[in-house]
């Protein structure tokens, strides 16, 4: 059976790429028939936050990310935060001392300071720890214990020698012996595990059949091989993650944009929209279908399917996803997905009322069409709650005009609009009235159209002009044109 585990740190947002990792790992298990667990990898304790943990399960919940085995849910192999399974992590340790796999090491980090400045003034090519502590005798750390020193326990990486590890995108990765960090720490003096020792433990014990993490880790995996031969254990299949680059070819950073899943949750993007997308950052299924469920996605991955090369984050193909998602939604839905945008803006009152919502229904079918994130709703639609006339001038003015010829094609164009609306007249009629007027003066028809937008809307992006009037109503409109006449 399939059992693959995401093991997020909880030092900050739950980002792009880690959700990345989250999701593959959950679509590789569910299309495997196997199980999704999810690890909080806590030890690190300085920068542990409880906001990020909360941020972890809020996020995973949004896309619909269930996991089998966890915490909250709980699972044969619990607990599921580290934090919770140090005297495991000491048992193991202990283990490895008592094989000689490991030692005790007392060295004060004044010593190991000076240890390193030496080694830099020397220019020697031996980096790290130089193994003090290494070959104690009995009596040596007795007489330490007496001082009452705590110990850390170090791995004893064997100086010579190569070690190997298969990856599945990858092939196959080579180390000498010699150049893994010199026997580093795996349990501090505090009791607390590093990271290579509680992963490794926590993989083996929760029988963790595939490894599919970020391809920052691949200098971890010699040691991590190395520990499993300690240990005496199988390790699991590696399936090293290409990174997530933005547009640039860099790493995907703060610079390029929001990276927190929780900032594009805020700004409106649908979790269907950042799912999908996320999923095709590195991932195809034949090279050209684009829209997938969830649902599909539990069926159709395949670990053969990611990429080997680094995938590219592009902003704007998330936002043309969004707004394709958007658009495949209810009018109903619509209205759900827009009230707390409006609520938050004070437009509409805490307790829905009935003609809020009326007016929200009216709204949905045509703000559909035109947001690209949920957000978008309030510039959109402020013109219906609020009546601030847009005072600069040359917002009325589109490309390419002069202040007479706006003055005029705006008298001419809003009496057209306004007769053949309260004539009835279907909106392709005036359409081609107003065609004709910019004919007629030698303009282009945003020549008449943007000052009658930005008379009603207050806005030169905005609503169809046609529904713009049919929800605010003709008399209002009339009244908003007229005042900006005069
Ligand atoms: N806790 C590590 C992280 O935050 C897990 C790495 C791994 O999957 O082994 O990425």
């Amino acid at each position: 059976e399939v059992r693959v585990r995401y093991a997020p740190s909880p030092t900050g947002l739950q980002h792009i790429g880690g959700v990345r990792t989250a999701l593959y790992n959950y679509f590789f298990a569910r299309s495997m028939g196997g199980k999704f667990i999810l690890r909080v990898e806590d030890t690190d304790r300085e920068r542990y936050t409880e906001e990020s943990l909360q941020d972890l399960y809020d996020t995973l919940s949004w896309l619909g990310i269930k996991w089998d085995e966890g915490p909250v849910v709980g699972g044969p192999c619990g607990p599921y935060i580290q934090s919770e399974r140090l005297e495991l992590y000491q048992k193991y340790a202990k283990k490895l001392v008592e094989d000689g796999r490991a030692y005790y090491c007392y060295c004060s980090p004044e010593r190991l300071e000076k240890v390193r400045q030496e080694q830099i003034a020397s220019k020697s090519e031996y980096q790290g720890y130089d193994r003090h502590c290494a070959n104690l005798t009995a009596e040596e750390r007795a007489e330490l214990e007496k001082q009452g020193i705590k110990p850390v326990i170090r791995l004893k990486v064997p100086t010579t020698g190569k070690t190997t590890f298969h990856d599945v995108l990858m092939g196959d990765i080579t180390r000498r012996n010699c150049d893994v960090s010199p026997d580093p720490i795996l349990l501090k003096s505090d009791g607390y595990p590093t990271y290579h020792l509680a992963n490794v433990i926590d993989d083996h014990l929760m029988g963790i059949t595939h490894i599919m993490r970020a391809q920052e880790w691949i200098p971890s995996g010699p040691l991590h091989i190395l520990l499993y031969q300690a240990f005496g254990w199988e390790p699991p299949v590696y399936c090293h993650l290409p990174m997530v680059k933005g547009k640039d070819g860099q790493k995907l950073s703060k610079r390029h944009g929001d990276t927190a899943v929780r900032d594009f949750r805020l700004k409106g993007y649908l979790p269907e929209a950042i799912l999908n997308y996320v999923t095709l950052v590195g991932w195809s299924l034949d090279g050209q279908t684009e829209f997938f469920t969830k649902e599909e996605l539990e069926k159709c991955f395949k670990l053969e399917n990611i990429h080997v090369s680094s995938g590219t984050f592009d902003y704007k193909k998330l936002d043309w996803f969004n707004g394709q998602y958007i658009r495949m939604k209810s009018d109903e839905e619509i209205v759900e997905l827009i009230t707390p945008y409006l609520q938050k803006a004070g437009f509409i009152s805490k307790d829905v009322s009935e003609s809020e919502r009326a007016l929200m229904l009216r709204l949905a079918p045509s703000v559909k069409e035109r947001m690209k994130v949920l957000s978008d709703v309030v510039p959109l639609s402020a013109f219906l709650f609020k009546d601030e006339p847009n005072q600069d001038k040359s917002a009325y003015i589109a490309k390419g005009m002069s202040e007479e010829q706006t003055a005029e094609a705006f008298k001419r164009g809003a009496e057209i609009i306004l007769n053949n609306e309260k004539a009835g007249k279907p909106f392709s009629e005036t359409e081609s009235d107003i065609k004709k007027l910019a004919e007629d003066m030698g303009i282009k028809i945003n020549g008449v159209f943007q000052p009658v937008r930005v008379a009603i809307t207050a806005s030169a992006v905005s609503l169809p002009l046609h529904d713009s009037i049919a929800l605010l109503g003709l008399e209002e409109t009339e009244k908003r044109i007229n005042r900006a006449l005069n």
